[in-house]
């Protein structure tokens, strides 16, 4: 049956941001790719997932509570609240749980931003910025990002960022790291920068690589709340501790933000096996150790192979790494497809001489690696 019958009318009625709103563009489904081609042993490299999955007592926590699931889960989820407050030591009147990160910064985004104001965030940044703030009726205010020979290339210009800030400006994104570029923001600049902020603008500070980074001066500013009442934190299950699948993040913040986001939380946006998986990863810190240990490994072999291979990067310190294709990402991308190996191209980001590469097990680096080298007509000029 066809169902696209007076779309344009509709389109005409739709809120205003949403009339020009792209949607976000997901990384190809593995099964997307098996049906179109046929093939089988094909690898995903393209959404920053944790490449050995969920750690085994999480998947046993999630079998043991399946028979629960005719149950409402629990709205409030109180055992994962209480053991993020511990985690952070913080009272669980600061803590809010998303159906992903992605939902705290569409809550906040929510409690703000009215059409006519505006949210500040750099070029590159994460594409759920623009399009949260599209969708609420405000505007991007894209602050250019550092240049390509800046010491932290294509991150975030935070001087830019404040000289950006206008009497419209009701929140500030900023990814540490990002995502795509991997670049991130020391302590004292972070530090120095929030100071610097009006205090009735919200600084989202997104930390949904955290556990990844091994930096000695990229700081866990979940320590800062008490002192910036305008401070919001966002971390995530679905990188590091691989429960992407399962839908599960959380914000932190003074207990005014918190309140204003849970009046319009959905009530059960977090699901029971969502809750259970979250608390069981929370309890088994070694396996974070082994996932962001085996990160390092990884991301040092692919630098190393595809520098001898004379190809550009850009430095990350999360679990993936723009690389400069020498011919347009969007070329690659596909020919990368064919041999089933799936990355993204990232030109809806501004950069598309490259392609993002998530960093996975060993095996599947070399499988890329080994596909770099032997595309020909591909790779540095
Ligand atoms: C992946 C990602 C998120 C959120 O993912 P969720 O699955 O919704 O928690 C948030 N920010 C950045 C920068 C990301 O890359």
């Amino acid at each position: 049956m066809n169902c696209d019958n007076q779309e344009s009318e509709f389109l005409s009625l739709a809120n205003t941001g949403i009339q020009s709103l792209r949607p976000y563009l997901p990384g190809k489904p593995v099964s997307e790719l098996e049906r179109e081609l046929g093939i089988s042993n094909i690898i995903k490299l393209a959404s920053n997932e944790n490449p050995t999955g969920p750690a085994d007592s999480v998947v046993q926590a999630i079998r043991d509570e399946l028979p629960e699931l005719s149950r409402y889960p629990d709205g409030n989820a109180f055992e994962l609240k209480k053991a993020l407050a511990d985690l952070h030591d913080i009272s669980t009147d600061c803590i809010t749980v998303g159906n992903g990160s992605n939902d705290i910064l569409e809550l906040i985004t929510r409690v703000f931003l009215k059409p006519g104001d505006n949210a500040v965030f750099s070029q590159h940044a994460f594409a759920v910025y623009p399009i949260a703030t599209q969708a609420a009726g405000g505007e991007s205010n894209i602050v250019p990002a550092n240049s390509a020979d800046h010491v932290m290339p294509h991150g975030h210009d935070l001087d830019g960022f404040l000289k950006a800030i206008n009497q419209k400006t009701r929140i500030i994104f900023v990814a540490n790291p990002n995502n795509p570029t991997g670049t991130w923001l020391a302590r004292d600049e972070l530090y120095n920068f929030i100071k610097a902020v009006p205090k009735n603008i919200v600084v989202v500070l997104d930390e949904a690589y955290f556990d990844y980074v091994i930096e000695n001066e990229y700081p866990d500013c979940s320590q800062w709340l008490t002192e910036f009442a305008n401070l919001l934190v966002t971390r995530t299950f679905s990188k590091a501790y691989g429960l992407a699948a399962l839908r599960v993040g959380y914000g932190l913040a003074s207990e005014v933000l918190t309140d204003l986001m849970n009046r319009v939380r959905q009530p059960f946006n977090v699901n029971h096996l969502a809750q259970v998986a979250a608390l069981a990863a929370l309890k088994n810190q070694d396996y974070i150790n082994e996932s962001t240990a085996l990160n390092k490994i990884g991301y040092d072999h692919i630098v190393a192979t595809i520098k001898e291979l004379e190809y550009r990067w850009i430095p990350s310190v999360g679990n993936f790494i723009c690389i400069d294709a020498g011919i347009p990402g969007n070329e690659l991308f596909p020919a990368l497809l064919k041999k089933g190996i799936i990355v993204r191209p990232i030109d809806n980001y501004e950069l598309p001489q490259y392609i993002r590469v998530t960093i996975g097990t060993a095996n599947e680096n070399d499988r890329f690696l080994n596909e770099i080298q032997s595309l020909t007509g591909v790779g540095p000029t």
